[in-house]
């Protein structure tokens, strides 16, 4: 693969055959079949939620020719067919903007980020899915770290990874938030998100951050998972020059850790340019 002989015709000398190397050409098509299985997964994975309205749809239609319809008939359908509609609207959010961060158009004008900002924001859209969870959340580290970035995108980040260690925990357990400087390199921060959850066997830990992959689908779908948030958050890290990190072990619980080049103090101002180290 990635070579074919090409039969070529010399004037005055006849006929041979060239050795061509195609190395661009196998990267292309890797390309256009990572493209292609993608939108084969998505249209799979609206097929789901679609069907379901169709059919509660359909159920609700015969059910109202029946003159001693139950009245909490229609309300309980109608309940059903909003949360299939709701997991449709999060799945299509997601999909526009995974497509957006693969392109690499998402990170347009980078600005500064407050972490401090970026944790509050995270824990204030994942509040009411913590409570209804029972799970407690609590956060800490070291106040005022900043990054170069989109505020947006690192929130959506943050806020996946809280989302996660709600809906995989159980409830009366705690949710941890944290921000820190790198250990061995303090031109890096991190910002840890640790629970004490059901916990992700090491074989399927490189695997959750593949688009629609999920270790329980029953328990992530059952939770309005989309299968998509792991490789948002992935994305979002590579983007900024940082990457996300594991430790998970069954049974007790799982750390996702976003680490990501450090804007310092004198850079104030001076966005333009890369990241310093
Ligand atoms: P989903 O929408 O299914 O949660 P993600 O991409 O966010 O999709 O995660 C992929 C899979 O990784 C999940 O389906 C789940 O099996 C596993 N996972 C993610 N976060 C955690 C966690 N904190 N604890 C246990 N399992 C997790």
């Amino acid at each position: 693969a990635g070579q074919f002989y090409l039969q070529v015709r010399v004037a005055g000398l006849g006929q041979g055959r060239v050795l061509v190397l195609a190395e661009d050409r196998t990267a292309a098509r890797r390309v256009e079949e990572m493209r292609r299985d993608f939108v084969a997964n998505v249209s799979h994975e609206l097929k789901t939620p679609v069907g379901a309205i169709a059919l509660l749809a359909e159920t609700v239609e015969e059910g109202a020719r029946d003159p001693a319809l139950d009245p909490g008939f229609v309300s309980d359908y109608a309940g059903r067919i909003r949360k299939e509609a709701r997991r449709l609207e999060v799945l299509v959010h997601e999909i526009i903007e995974l497509t957006r961060l693969q392109e690499g158009d998402a990170l347009e004008e980078p600005e500064e980020v407050d972490l401090d900002e970026v944790v509050a924001e995270a824990l204030d859209r994942v509040r009411v899915e913590a409570e209804a969870c029972q799970v407690e959340l609590v956060s800490g580290g070291v106040p005022g770290l900043r990054v170069r970035g989109d505020a947006a995108l690192i929130t959506t980040a943050v806020r996946n990874l809280l989302d996660n260690a709600v809906r995989y925990s159980g409830p009366r357990s705690r949710v941890a938030v944290g921000t820190s400087l790198d250990e061995r390199d303090d031109g890096l921060v991190r910002v840890a998100v640790v629970d004490q959850g059901v916990g992700i066997s090491k074989d399927e830990q490189d695997r959750v951050f593949e688009r629609f992959y999920r270790v329980d689908r029953a328990r992530s779908r059952s939770t309005g998972g989309t299968g998509l948030g792991l490789s948002i958050v992935k994305h979002v890290a590579a983007d900024h020059g940082g990457a996300v990190e594991v430790w998970s072990a069954p049974g007790r619980g799982s750390t996702f850790t976003l680490v990501l080049p450090r804007l310092r103090g004198r850079e104030t101002g001076l966005l333009q340019g890369p990241a310093a180290g």
